[in-house]
């Protein structure tokens, strides 16, 4: 045995050494936050929960595009859209809008695809469950969560840069052009045809 491990024996070195460690990290501040009890503030950009947003005057602003579909890496949205031509004003709009959480990587790519800045991400993120379909979320269960959390759809677009806090962004509404006609569904002969 060397000098110096000798004297480490029966000084208890390694021991005082640990003491030291300890009662150093005992004096710190606490840096883990005691969830539940205390939850930290999420800035604007976060990517929580998705959320379908409307209009101020109620109108859904999505369009039924399809882009945030196509732009999903996840593949794990699914958008069903139909046109209405009534009073002679052409709107598209999604019938059926589904996303699965279950599969969602929270990219936010969805979000700047789409044109209309129709949907959102918020600041949900308790909602843990044991039954996993709960997780599918549908259209109108999108539209609850937009309304619930409207302002942090909105502050988490303008954080992105995709809207800005002005009157301009506000009264913005997307209407479809007033000359378009859309071309006519084909025959189902025409259709075999092609
Ligand atoms: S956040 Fe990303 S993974 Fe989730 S639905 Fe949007 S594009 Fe898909
Ligand atoms: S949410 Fe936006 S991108 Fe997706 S279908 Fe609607 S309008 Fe298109």
């Amino acid at each position: 045995m060397t000098f110096s491990g000798f004297l480490n024996k029966v000084f208890f070195r390694e021991i005082a050494k640990g003491l030291k460690l300890t009662l150093k990290h005992t004096l710190h501040r606490e840096v883990t936050v005691p969830y539940p009890h205390e939850k930290l503030t999420l800035p604007d950009t976060h990517r929580g929960a998705l959320c379908l947003l409307k209009y101020e005057n109620g109108e859904e602003r999505c369009v039924g595009c399809d882009l945030c579909e196509a732009a999903c890496p996840s593949h794990c949205i699914k958008v069903v859209s139909a046109e209405d031509q009534t009073d002679g004003i052409l709107r598209r709009y999604a019938t059926d809008f589904d996303i699965d959480i279950t599969k969602c990587v929270f990219c936010g790519f969805c979000v700047e695809a789409c044109p209309v800045n129709a949907l959102g991400m918020t600041k949900m993120y308790e909602y843990s469950t044991p039954d996993k379909k709960t997780l599918l979320f549908d259209k109108p269960k999108l539209y609850e969560i937009g309304e619930k959390n409207y302002g942090e759809a909105k502050n988490y677009l303008v954080a992105h840069n995709q809207e800005d806090h002005d009157e301009a962004s506000r009264a913005y509404e997307y209407r479809f052009p007033s000359n378009y006609t859309p071309e006519p569904e084909p025959a189902p002969e025409e259709e075999k045809a092609k």
